[in-house]
């Protein structure tokens, strides 16, 4: 179980791979790829279809039994993008000696130390001509070699280093590409690059959306193979863990969904985030074709629940002043249910117990997560969603340490149990 999680995340280096990996699996076990620009027809028992926004979103349905106005649904929501750094346009920096490095942009909060001194390398998406200008072709780039690295300045430059160092985004966190060999590969490298492993024409390419990635792929470690170590924990192992509950599930009474959004890192506002009226108008839209009205859909919503899946804060045995007192989640002591007065979190205590629950019935532990009250804390998909979709609904996720590191740490242990709580509330 663990192992299919790691080739998940090796194969997923950025947003588009995890949708399109998704998209891949839902298939193979009997999806259908619908165009949300054709009419939603045969929405019928046991109907399984997916849809996807800006090849960065997919929201997966799995028709119950009984019509949404009858039955609701139940929805797993997680989030496929993570932090890293954008490659900006016209990338490329000649500097002396022939060496280019490439200039880039911060893309989320990523702990920007942990991207030194690694080989990294570039994932994304690359536009080609298509047939006509509103219609360019889309091709998945992921060059799977360690193709550049972020550099730190030599302790003998800045003898303060280990005493805490400011970073410059624009300055500090420019990669080291390569070095010119002739004069064609002047202003031509990262071009080059995407050419050869695109097996297309320079002339052909319009523009692209890459970024970079950590070369070295997800591992686990401890002498119990305890922990994950990889890049991307938060949110693709909630992703994953959902779609293999979904996966893993029969028809049942309920409608089962299964939405993965783009850009929760950058506060979610774009069509293919969870601030987005999307996923509310595919429901709307099944709902209308089960029942032919309007009403259905707020039927569904009054009976639904949401388990927003995103992960939560280990207790750090280095770092246990920056804990609540007494709230101390444990790496491998089972799913965190996360609470906040402010309601950054949609839990509450009727959704928590609705969540712990299911964890009992599927005999798995639970834990709870709030902040420390001088300490400001994050927020994620489920209050964002609640603007469109008014859900009953619960914030949770697996607990890792080193949150938005350019590797994470997580337990082997606790995604089994996440995969068994999530079956448990997909199987009802
Ligand atoms: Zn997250």
């Amino acid at each position: 179980m663990t192992q299919r999680l790691l080739d998940f995340l090796n194969a997923s280096p950025v947003n588009f791979f995890a949708v399109r990996n998704i998209a891949s699996a839902l298939q193979l076990a009997g999806y259908k790829h619908l165009d949300p620009a054709q009419p939603l027809v045969q929405m019928e028992t046991g109907t399984k279809f997916f849809v996807t926004k800006n090849d960065s979103s997919i929201y997966a349905f799995h028709l119950g039994r009984k019509p949404l106005s009858d039955a609701g649904f139940h929805m797993i929501c997680a989030h496929c993008d993570s932090p890293t750094f954008r490659i900006k346009p016209n990338a490329e920096i000649s500097c002396e000696g022939g060496i280019v490095k490439l200039n880039t942009e911060v893309y989320g909060g990523p702990i920007m130390s942990t991207w030194f001194d690694r080989p990294l390398t570039l994932a994304g998406r690359v536009i080609v001509r298509g047939d006509d200008a509103l219609h360019p072709q889309t091709l998945l780039m992921h060059v799977k070699r360690p193709l550049m690295q972020i550099c730190n300045l030599a302790i003998h430059f800045n003898r303060q280093v280990n005493d805490g160092v400011k970073l410059s985004k624009q300055k500090d966190m420019l990669p080291i590409l390569g070095i010119i060999n002739d004069e064609l590969e002047q202003g031509n490298m990262l071009m080059n690059l995407i050419c050869e492993t695109l097996h297309v024409k320079k002339e052909e390419v319009l523009d692209f959306d890459l970024y970079l990635a950590d070369a070295t792929p997800a591992c686990t470690f401890g002498p119990h193979d305890e922990f994950i170590s990889s890049g991307r924990l938060d949110d693709l192992s909630m992703c994953f863990a959902g779609l293999e509950a979904l996966l893993g599930t029969e028809t049942t009474d309920t409608t089962k969904v299964l939405a993965i959004f783009d850009n929760e890192e950058t506060g979610s506002q774009t069509k293919q985030g969870a601030g987005s009226p999307f996923l509310a108008s595919l429901l709307k839209r099944i709902a209308w074709q089960q029942s032919g009205t309007e009403e259905a859909f707020w039927q569904a919503i009054e009976r639904a629940f949401m388990i927003s899946a995103d992960n939560a804060h280990a207790w750090h045995p280095n770092y246990g002043e920056k804990y609540d007192p007494t709230n101390h989640p444990q790496l491998g002591a089972g799913p965190v249910i996360k609470f906040n007065a402010a309601q950054k979190y949609a839990s509450d205590a009727v959704s928590a117990s609705v969540f712990a629950e299911i964890c009992c019935e599927a005999g798995v532990p639970c834990q709870r997560f709030v902040n420390h009250s001088d300490v400001a804390g994050g927020s994620t998909l489920g209050n964002i969603l609640a603007s469109s979709l008014p859900l009953r609904g619960v914030d949770m996720g697996n607990a890792i340490l080193a949150m938005h590191s350019c590797r994470e740490t997580g337990s082997t242990t606790d995604h089994a149990y996440c995969v068994r709580a999530f079956t448990q509330f997909f199987g009802r």
